[in-house]
């Protein structure tokens, strides 16, 4: 089982911050930004790549809880980034799909190097 099926399990701990019966949400372990959470879907799908017709309202469903988050934790108005990696090149370590929200100082421009 990988491991974020194993903090959707309870079998591994996290600090969770959102959870329901489809997506849970919790921090990063190794934050690139003040806030740094991920935001899974419960079941296992590795990459984007294995996204299909019947994952359109998972994935709507996971925009929406971001933005829940990000009013949760005061973030909404100044403003926040969110992330999704796809395989190698893409810099995928975790292969569980998840969504990166970061946020929480300016985060500058997007630069891929
Ligand atoms: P990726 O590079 O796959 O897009 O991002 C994987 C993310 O998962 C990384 O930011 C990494 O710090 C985070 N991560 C890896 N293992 C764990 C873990 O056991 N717990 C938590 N909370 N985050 C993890
Ligand atoms: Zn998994």
């Amino acid at each position: 089982m990988c491991i974020f099926c194993k903090i959707v399990n309870k079998e591994i701990p996290a600090k969770v911050v959102y959870e329901d019966d489809k997506v849970m949400a919790f921090h990063d372990i190794n934050p690139q930004a003040p806030i740094h959470i991920l935001i899974i879907p419960k079941e296992h799908i590795p990459t984007v790549n294995d996204l299909e017709e019947n994952h359109k309202e998972l994935i709507g469903h996971i925009f929406l809880v971001a933005k829940k988050i990000a009013k949760e934790l005061g973030v909404d108005e100044k403003g926040y980034r969110m992330l999704v990696n796809c395989n190698s090149d893409g810099g995928q370590e975790i292969y569980h799909i998840h969504f990166h929200l970061f946020a929480g100082k300016p985060l500058g421009p997007m630069i891929c190097k």
